[in-house]
C-alpha cells in the first residue's frame, strides 16, 4: 500500500541518534537546546520551545496565554482534535468558525461576523488558533487585525506548515500571532518522532510554556523568588507537568532540518504534478495561496458532487493507494456532540468533509506511483 504519508530517515538522520545513544546525555542535554535554537533560526522568531508532542504545546500556550475556566477559544472545525482539545484541558470553551470552502481554513469573513455578535453579548473568546490546513497558510493578515481590534490572542496551529511562507516571512515567524505550534509527528513535513515546537517573540509566553513543560519548575538565577541556596536548587512556580522533548528526538530533529528545504521543494514539484494531472477534470486540488508558500503536507482533492466518496476511497484502497480523509469536523465527534454540537452548526465544514479525499504525498513518493495513483482516481471518478 503506498501511504498517505511517510517520513524520510537518511543515514545521516541516523547517525545522529545514534551519537546521542553513546553519549553522556538522553535527555536533558545540549541537543533540545540546539534543535530550539536551530527552528528560532529557521523562522526568524525570538523563541522555540521544543516539547514530547504539539498537542502539549498547544495546551500549555493555552495556559501561557491566559486562558481559563472562564476564557472561549475559537478554532477551525476542519483539523485534528488536538486544536480543540487543549481549550478543554485548561476548563475552557471550545467554539468553531467555519471554513472557506476554497481552502479549508478559517473563513476571515465567518470570523468578523461571528466576533461581530460575540461583542455585542460579550462572548469575544480569549484565543483564536488558526490551522494551516494541509500546509496551507490562512489568511493571518486579516485574522490577526481583527483579534488586534477586539484583543484576542493568536495562537497558529502550524502542525502541518514547518517550512512554509506567507506574505514572504516563514511559518512561524509569529508576525501575525503569539505563538506558533509545530509537530514533528512522523507523517508530518519532518520528524522527531514524537514532538513538537512552539515559537514566539514574547519572552514572558516563552518562559510560561517552558517551565510548564517541565513542572512548572525553574533553576533560573534570575526568575527564583528566594535566595539560591545552591546548585541543586530549584523552584515550583506553578502546576506544570512533563511534557519534555528528549535529546534524541531533538538531535533527529536538526537532523531533518537540514532536509527540510528538499522536502518542501519536492513536495511542491508533487503537488504540481497532481494539478496537472487533475487539469481539466471535475477533481479540484485545494490549493494555497497566491500570497503563500506551502509546506504541503497534505494534498487533498474535492471529488465532483456525483461521485460516492466512500466508493470511491475503497476502490483506492483495493487499488494499494492509501488514501485518508481529513478531517472528520470536529463538532461532529461524539465527545463534541456531547458538549452541544449539532450537526448543521459549520455547514461548509461538513460540506467539505463529504467530498474530500487525502491522497499521498510525501518526499520519496515517484513520479511512476504519482502517475498511477492519479490514472486510477482519474477512472473511477469517470
Ligand atoms: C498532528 C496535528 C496535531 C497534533 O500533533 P502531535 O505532535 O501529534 O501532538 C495538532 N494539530 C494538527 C492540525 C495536527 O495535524
Amino acid at each position: 500500500m503506498i501511504p498517505y504519508g511517510r517520513q524520510s530517515i537518511s543515514t545521516a538522520d541516523i547517525e545522529a541518534v545514534t551519537s546521542v545513544l553513546k553519549s553522556d546525555f538522553l535527555t536533558q542535554g545540549p541537543q533540545v537546546p540546539r534543535f530550539e535554537s536551530n527552528i528560532a533560526q529557521l523562522t526568524q522568531s525570538k523563541f522555540a520551545i521544543a516539547a514530547n508532542s504539539a498537542t502539549s504545546l498547544l495546551h500549555v500556550a493555552c495556559l501561557a496565554l491566559g486562558v481559563t475556566k472562564q476564557s472561549t477559544v475559537w478554532t477551525s472545525p476542519i483539523s485534528f482534535v488536538a486544536s480543540a482539545n487543549c481549550a478543554l484541558y485548561c476548563g475552557a470553551k471550545i467554539d468553531f468558525v467555519d471554513i472557506d470552502p476554497l481552502t479549508a481554513n478559517m473563513c476571515p469573513k465567518a470570523l468578523e461576523e461571528k466576533l461581530a455578535k460575540a461583542s455585542k453579548n460579550d462572548s469575544l473568546p480569549k484565543v483564536i488558533i488558526a490551522v494551516h490546513m494541509a500546509g496551507h497558510s490562512c489568511e493571518m493578515k486579516q485574522i490577526s487585525q481583527l483579534a488586534k481590534h477586539y484583543g484576542i490572542k493568536v495562537i497558529e496551529d502550524a502542525a502541518h506548515a514547518i517550512g512554509g511562507k506567507y506574505l514572504n516571512f516563514p511559518i512561524g515567524s509569529c508576525q501575525f500571532s503569539d505563538i506558533t505550534i509545530f509537530s514533528f509527528h512522523p507523517v508530518k513535513i519532518i520528524t522527531t518522532a514524537e514532538g513538537g515546537v512552539a515559537t514566539t517573540n514574547n519572552p514572558q509566553f516563552a518562559k510560561s510554556m517552558r517551565m510548564t513543560c517541565s513542572h512548572g519548575i525553574t533553576k533560573k538565577p534570575v526568575d527564583l523568588y528566594q535566595t539560591d541556596e545552591g546548585a541543586w536548587f530549584y523552584e515550583q512556580h506553578s502546576l506544570g507537568f512533563n511534557y519534555r522533548m528528549t535529546d534524541l528526538q531533538a538531535a533527529l530533529g536538526s537532523s531533518q532540518l537540514n532536509q527540510l528545504s528538499s522536502f518542501v521543494n519536492r513536495r511542491n514539484l508533487l503537488a504540481s504534478g497532481y494539478q496537472k494531472h487533475f487539469n481539466e477534470t471535475e477533481i479540484e486540488v485545494i490549493l494555497p495561496l497566491n500570497n503563500s508558500l506551502s509546506a504541503y503536507h497534505l494534498l487533498i482533492v474535492k471529488l465532483p458532487e456525483h461521485c460516492n466518496r466512500k466508493r470511491i476511497f475503497e476502490a483506492m484502497r483495493d487499488a494499494g493507494i492509501g488514501v485518508h480523509v481529513h478531517y472528520i469536523p470536529i463538532h461532529l465527534q461524539p465527545y463534541y456532540q456531547a458538549l452541544g454540537f449539532k450537526k448543521g452548526n459549520f455547514p461548509a465544514a461538513e460540506t467539505y468533509y463529504q467530498s474530500c479525499l487525502t491522497l499521498p504525498l510525501f518526499p520519496d513518493l515517484t513520479t511512476e506511483e504519482q502517475d498511477f495513483i492519479c490514472d486510477t482516481l482519474k477512472e473511477l471518478v469517470r
